[in-house]
């Protein structure tokens, strides 16, 4: 099927168009996409593909739900959006309030804004301010965790792994963080005494100008896809209370369900002091985020100096992007969302398991919604591509990691091929 006018519109996009972490003189091929249903994308050449990335975590119920496509057109005919300066409206209340009800206890005040890494500024500049409110001026620095990421704006950014979020390109301009190793016990398993060791040292090395501890409780997802043990996050927990600083949970993938647990943190039976979501919040209609916080904190942020928390972006709490999540949230509760991660988990590692002996890979490992390769050697993403798409498959590997969080409502039989397809490419390497 030759359409001129896609043809020209692809070569402007060549041209013209960034994509995400891409070359303007020498693009990877893209797929122009006309539609999306359930779990399929259907590419302009009629061709469907069944999606293994949930359009990266947040796409949870399936591409145009029938129940999250009239919750956005209610929302449209009565307004898309007002300004959040002096207004406030239903979506925003309704969701927040349901917001506070299932994440951990205690926290109950709720910041929305308009991406994930913007979530993730907001908690750094909320965690700062706290520790400004109570005279600790020289608490602004934050521990992270190698192997971490927390999205591409600079806060953030200066809190991913050092190496893969290519601090070295920006240096001089990030603030400059604290660094543990990356937790090295898996999923499932006590503290390995070396995690716990250097969680200790480096709180008693730094805690008198770290103001928080950033992490992605039990899966570190961009930075590696590496699973680890609820302990670490119960030790650092009991640490951050005992130094004086700030547990900061991004549970902008994990949240809503992926891992097994409606939030990561349960998994450890903590709750942080700080709450990242976003991803799947809306179930992936719209941009939307939250930064939620205890009572502790707002009141002493509110207190301080300031008066206030310093930050209110132009597209807060879009109402429609809060009708749409409000939605999602409340059609991912109202099924047996828990059982279903555990059919995904289980059918992930069935279909998996036969890589785990093959040369070409290091490891398998699957945790909820999520599964995992990972190669021996980095895959060359070019090649691997249109391999996927030949499978009928949208698989979209990064370094030495094929993986999948595919949507929550995907079939056995879709699941199978999915995974089928996988297979075949990795052992056509
Ligand atoms: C994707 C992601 C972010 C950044 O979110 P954006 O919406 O892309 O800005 C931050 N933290 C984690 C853990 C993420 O997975």
């Amino acid at each position: 099927m030759h359409d001129p006018k896609l043809t020209d519109a692809l070569a402007f996009d060549r041209e013209h168009i960034w994509h995400p972490y891409s070359s303007m003189t020498d693009p990877l091929e893209v797929y122009p996409v006309t539609s999306a249903k359930g779990v399929r994308i259907t590419l302009a050449n009629g061709q469907t593909l069944i999606d293994g990335m949930a359009s990266w975590w947040s796409v949870i119920h399936g591409y145009g739900h029938p129940r999250l496509n009239q919750a956005a057109k209610n929302q449209i005919d009565a307004f898309s959006h007002v300004m959040f300066g002096g207004l406030t409206h239903m979506p925003a209340m309704d969701l927040a309030q349901k917001l506070v009800q299932i994440t951990p206890d205690g926290l109950e005040k709720v910041f929305f804004s308009d991406s994930g890494s913007v979530s993730v500024e907001v908690a750094i500049k909320m965690a700062l301010q706290y520790q400004q409110a109570r005279g600790y001026t020289r608490k602004n620095r934050i521990i992270s965790l190698r192997r971490g990421y927390h999205g591409d704006t600079f806060a953030a950014m200066s809190v991913c792994d050092p190496v893969t979020g290519m601090h070295q390109i920006f240096q001089g301009a990030l603030p400059s963080q604290i660094f543990l190793p990356a937790p090295e016990t898996p999923f499932g398993e006590a503290l390995l005494a070396s995690d716990l060791d250097a969680l200790e040292r480096t709180f008693k090395q730094h805690h008198t100008e770290a103001a928080a501890l950033i992490l992605e409780p039990i899966v570190q997802g961009a930075g590696g896809m590496r699973f680890y043990s609820a302990d670490y996050i119960r030790h650092a927990r009991r640490l951050c209370d005992q130094y004086g600083c700030l547990l900061i949970a991004d549970e902008i993938a994990t949240g809503f369900g992926r891992t097994g647990q409606l939030f990561a943190c349960e998994h450890a039976n903590i709750a942080p002091d700080i709450l990242c979501l976003g991803k799947a919040l809306t179930g992936g209609y719209l941009s939307l985020a939250a930064t939620l916080t205890t009572d502790h904190v707002a009141k002493t942020i509110s207190q301080g100096g300031a008066g206030c928390f310093m930050h209110g972006p132009t597209f807060m709490a879009n109402p429609l992007a809060c009708a749409i999540a409000l939605e999602s949230v409340t059609l991912l509760l109202e099924g047996d969302w828990k059982s279903n991660i555990l059919r995904l988990e289980a059918q992930l590692t069935q279909h998996l398991a036969i890589l785990k002996n093959h040369p070409k890979v290091a490891d398998v490992r699957c945790l909820g919604g999520i599964g995992v390769v990972e190669l021996n050697a980095p895959c060359e993403l070019k090649r691997l591509q249109p391999k996927f798409v030949e499978e009928g498959i949208w698989v979209r590997p990064f370094g030495k990691l094929v993986y999948v969080m595919p949507p929550y409502v995907i079939t056995d039989e879709d699941l199978a091929t999915l995974c089928q397809g996988i297979v075949r490419v990795v052992t056509s390497l």
